[in-house]
């Protein structure tokens, strides 16, 4: 019998992995010109990391993480996101001797056992970065707006939406009032959000479900339980981003999945690709290193999803073109075998077409390929243009070389 891939997991190829490569060739150069540095973390985590850091009652936790036992007895888990690791490694290796501030990055898969649908997955890949060390606004107003020429390099039209969420004290002072208010309103919710009055009241904020969005638009708003100094941060916050330019929306019900927030949240939002539409979400948790055990340390990062950026590019920009090399009878595989690698060492994208046949099972296959040139390999080898059709002898395989190269690297 066939075996299939799990469900909630992807092959990605073809097309969707040059979009991935695409999208993630284009973060790290912008990750580089901010000069952010990159830090490979483990797959696997200890389980109590993120119990302590996204949240004992957050969905990922309760719900979507895979956990196991491994064979030496320690409970671990498959990271469902990046930023718990992050920190884990600051402390654990010491970064913050160091002084100053740090500038991470990192990329690759995370897991959640959620309901697969489009734009959701179990496993999914995350571009992210991690700023430790700066509480000045100035920072928030840096990572967005790397997060924004990110997404614009990828000629992705997203809007910004930003929130304050203050410090814990009067975030708690916060929970508790609309914990009040939901109580009031609790038979119109969902419920799971019926749950979450008592467990996590913020979240209900956040459901997607359209009563509960109705019945929590009067709720009590976040920004009138925060202290004058927390209000003064976020619109030192807003003039800088509005200095640099970049369009935001205020949204007083953003509030985030998981519990180490504080002050601002964001996250870049599209219409595109139905209701999956976050394609980058991020904020401030200036308590989460001390949390796990570090020193007092302000941090923010934010994440983006790189299967649902890869929902919003069409084609990702043009490559070289690529030229086919057909050794017209088996005599002549070594001259081509020979060509070919001087091609590719002079940069050209080459393709020795490495199966025996007629000749218009070969030409069939280069066709596949894309083959913009075919080169055809006998005592007197021949290029063509496969694009009008055009022919042309030369004396030998190297003055093919010279032509091409002209016409194939962009
Ligand atoms: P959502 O509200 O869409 O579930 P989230 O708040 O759980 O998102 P984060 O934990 O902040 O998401 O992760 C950041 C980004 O990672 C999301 O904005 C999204 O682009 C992507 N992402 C999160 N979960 C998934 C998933 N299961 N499959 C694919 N991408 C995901
Ligand atoms: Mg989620």
């Amino acid at each position: 019998m066939e075996i299939k891939k799990v469900r909630g997991f992807q092959d990605i190829y073809g097309d969707n992995a040059k979009k991935y490569r695409f999208i993630v060739e284009t973060a790290r150069e912008v990750f580089e010109k901010y000069n952010f540095q990159e830090i490979i973390l483990p797959y696997v985590e200890d389980v109590s990391l993120f119990i302590r850091s996204v949240g004992e009652m957050t969905d990922i936790v309760q719900k979507e993480m895979y956990v196991f036992e491994d064979r030496g007895g320690r409970r671990v888990a498959l990271r469902p996101e990046g930023t718990a690791s992050a920190v884990r490694a600051f402390i654990e290796e010491r970064m913050y001797a160091k002084g100053g501030y740090h500038k991470l990055f990192y990329e690759g898969a995370m897991f959640r056992y959620e309901r697969p649908q489009a734009g959701r997955y179990r496993q999914f890949h995350q571009i992210g970065a991690e700023i430790f060390g700066v509480d000045s606004p100035l920072s928030d107003a840096e990572l967005i707006k790397m997060v924004k020429d990110i997404l614009d390099r990828l000629g992705i039209e997203a809007r910004l939406e930003i929130n304050t969420l203050g410090d814990f004290e009067s975030r708690k002072r916060y929970m508790d009032a609309l914990r009040e208010y939901l109580k009031k309103t609790k038979d119109t919710l969902c419920d799971i959000c019926k749950t979450r009055v008592k467990t996590n009241p913020l979240r209900v904020l956040d459901c997607k479900v359209e009563q509960c969005k109705q019945s929590t638009e009067d709720a009590p708003k976040i920004t009138d339980f925060l202290p004058e100094e927390r209000i003064e941060r976020y619109v030192k916050l807003k003039e800088y981003l509005k200095a640099l330019g970049i369009d935001f929306i205020e949204n007083p019900r953003l509030v985030r999945g998981l519990d180490y927030y504080t002050d601002t949240v964001f996250e870049f939002i599209t219409e595109k690709i139905g209701a999956q539409g976050t394609v980058a979400a991020g904020g401030r948790y200036d308590k989460l290193v001390e949390q796990l055990g570090g020193p007092p340390t302000p941090a923010l990062g934010f994440a983006a999803g790189i299967e649902r950026l890869m929902l919003l590019i069409d084609k990702v920009p043009s490559e070289n073109l690529l030229t086919v090399v057909i050794p017209l009878t088996d005599e002549f595989n070594l001259t081509a075998l020979k060509l070919s690698s001087l091609m590719r060492e002079r940069g050209m994208k080459t393709e020795l077409l490495l199966k025996a046949g007629s000749l218009k099972s070969k030409m069939k296959l280069a066709n596949r390929f894309g083959a913009r040139f075919v080169v055809f390999v006998s005592e007197r080898p021949e290029l063509k243009d496969m694009e009008t059709g055009e022919q042309e002898v030369f004396e030998t395989a190297e003055d093919i070389v010279d032509v091409l190269e002209k016409r194939v690297l962009v």
